[in-house]
């Protein structure tokens, strides 16, 4: 079933979602229908983060940073803009473990060689701005923003 377009926007489209969305769980409750396939969680990518994505002057300026003085000190500067403590940058591919390319750990940003990266970088720097601010986040929606998050960052790169 297809959501419409409603004139009155994003609001608006949520909201007839939302009403399809509890018609569709009500008739799968009632057995009326063999399956239920939520696409609210489909949607959250267009949604509000929790997390302000700083203006494009600051997102230029970090990648300046970055180019000048390093990850570190780009690193630096963000956090510095959000008023949170700093995050260390550590490259050791043990602490990772998993076959992860990376990992946060309580103010520490653990990389590998190989996942050294901008776009990894930023991603760790989110759940460092999620630990600063005590925010409380299912670890999936956290994953998702952290991507999410990075990818604002670095808009128009293709290239991390
Ligand atoms: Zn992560």
């Amino acid at each position: 079933m297809p959501i419409p377009r409603v004139r009155r926007g994003e609001h608006q489209e949520i909201e007839t979602l939302i009403s399809e969305e509890t018609f569709l769980f009500t008739k799968y409750l009632r057995d009326e229908k063999p399956t239920w396939q939520p696409r609210i969680v489909a949607l959250s990518y267009g949604a509000p983060m929790l997390i302000r994505v700083p203006s494009k002057k600051i997102r230029e300026r970090f990648l300046l940073v970055y180019e000048l003085w390093g990850c570190q000190k780009a690193v630096d500067f963000l956090t510095g803009y959000y008023g949170i403590r700093r995050m260390m940058i550590v490259l050791d591919g043990r602490k990772v473990g998993n076959g992860d390319d990376a990992c946060y750990d309580e103010r520490v940003a653990y990389f590998t060689k190989r996942g050294l990266n901008k776009f990894n970088i930023v991603h760790e720097l989110y759940h460092h701005l999620v630990y600063a601010k005590d925010l409380d986040m299912a670890i999936r929606k956290e994953e998702k923003e952290a991507d999410q998050f990075a990818r604002k960052i670095l808009k128009g790169r293709s290239r991390f």
